[in-house]
């Protein structure tokens, strides 16, 4: 159940980062966290395993690819992108009916909704094909900015397969064992043919696992599996970036015949802020001030997007777009401890005219007009959005 962190994050790189960038990135974190620079040092030691898991991930063009596409799941294991493969028999074994790859990871990333993977695959027969990992499950949450930099916990309620618990899995009915089948005789192949030509092929009946059920689970008519609505409460670690997955290890759909349960991935999307805008760790925004603080200078205060108050000075002679820096206001990642790097908050000023003058007020701005030389001929500046 332990969170573990998307590989781009762990390197500090962005999810369209070059090889470049990838190797720079982890070369970095690799001197610094070398074992031999930190003997006994167990946290720099797995800090290192960590980036270099991650470097070779998404060095491997073939490995990121499956990255990007099924997450941890798709590079797991010793093999890498060599386990791909066998993601993807699995699947087709557990999918049958299903061809393309591309109908395969919409039912495993069909958006947070049930996949009817066991439905689609034969299950409820009792006629098992030996056993495979569930089937991992995404996802979709969106929290606003404000969440995003505050961290937060949140509730999610999803549906899975988990293991049915009359049989615990076995599909069998309590107090019964499983049978050898009468059609292979527990070989779990059969041949067909007779003469010369022979063919030895799975066992339609028990499908190669060489035993069948003889008195079906009543609560799961065999399948080992039953729906479950649950909720669960997600970490959301403070400084999270708009596309990170949070990995729930095992929360996916029970596994068949014993096989591990898939995972829950949590892909979450940050909303847009109407007054705030996340660049890298920084946070900018505009303050409207008046027209008398921007000529005079003066101390404004606003809340921050975490709600706290913060006061600024205002310096005399201060003109809109003027970009004041807040240091340490920005976002305060929780987990990037190698680059611990506090983000700023960079106030952009905005200098509001005043309409709608009394007379008097009037008479004072002609006096102003007076007193300052406005030119006739202003030189331009250059554009800028
Ligand atoms: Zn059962
Ligand atoms: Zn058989």
């Amino acid at each position: 159940m332990a969170n573990k962190r998307d590989y781009y994050e762990v390197l500090g790189v962005s999810k369209t980062a070059t090889l470049d960038e990838i190797k720079k990135a982890y070369r970095k974190l690799a001197m610094a966290n070398h074992p031999d620079r930190n003997p006994g040092d167990k946290a720099a030691e797995e800090r290192f395993k960590e980036a270099t898991e991650a470097y070779e991930i998404l060095s491997d063009d073939k490995k990121r690819q499956a990255y990007d596409q099924f997450g941890f799941q798709g590079v797991d294991g010793a093999g890498g992108a060599g386990n791909y493969s066998n993601t993807y028999r699995d699947f087709s074994d557990i999918f049958g009916g299903f061809g393309s790859f591309s109908d395969i990871i919409n039912n495993m990333f069909g958006g947070g909704n049930f996949q009817g993977s066991y439905a689609s695959g034969g299950y409820d027969s009792g006629e098992y094909h030996g056993s495979h990992q569930g089937s991992s499950i995404r996802y979709d949450i969106a929290i606003d900015l404000a969440t995003s930099i505050k961290g937060s916990k949140v509730d999610i309620t999803y549906n899975h397969y988990v293991k049915c618990p009359e049989c615990d899995g076995s599909g069998a009915e309590k107090g019964t064992n499983k049978i050898t089948c009468p059609t292979c005789g527990g070989k779990g192949t059969v041949v067909r043919g007779n003469g010369f030509f022979q063919m030895r092929s799975t066992c339609p009946k028990c499908g190669g696992s060489g035993k069948i059920i003889e008195h079906p689970c009543k609560r799961c008519n065999g399948s080992g599996v039953e729906k479950k609505r649950e909720t669960i409460k997600i970490d959301i670690p403070a400084g999270i970036t708009s596309g990170s997955r949070i990995l729930q290890r095992g929360m996916g759909d029970a596994g068949i015949n014993g096989g591990p349960s898939g995972d829950l991935y949590v892909y979450v999307t940050v909303k847009e802020d109407p007054n705030f805008v996340r660049k890298g760790n920084d946070l900018y925004c505009k303050l409207p001030i008046s027209i008398t603080q921007a000529t005079l200078g003066a101390r404004v205060e606003f809340e921050n997007i975490t709600g706290e108050i913060l006061s600024i000075e205002i310096p005399a002679g201060s003109s809109t777009d003027k970009l004041l820096r807040v240091k340490g206001k920005g976002v305060n990642p929780q987990n990037t401890r190698l680059f611990s790097s506090k983000g700023d908050l960079f106030v952009r000023l905005y200098v509001t005219t005043p309409s709608g003058l009394s007379s008097r007020g009037k008479e004072l701005f002609k006096m102003l007009n007076d007193e300052i030389k406005s030119e006739i001929r202003p030189k331009l500046m250059p554009y800028a959005e």
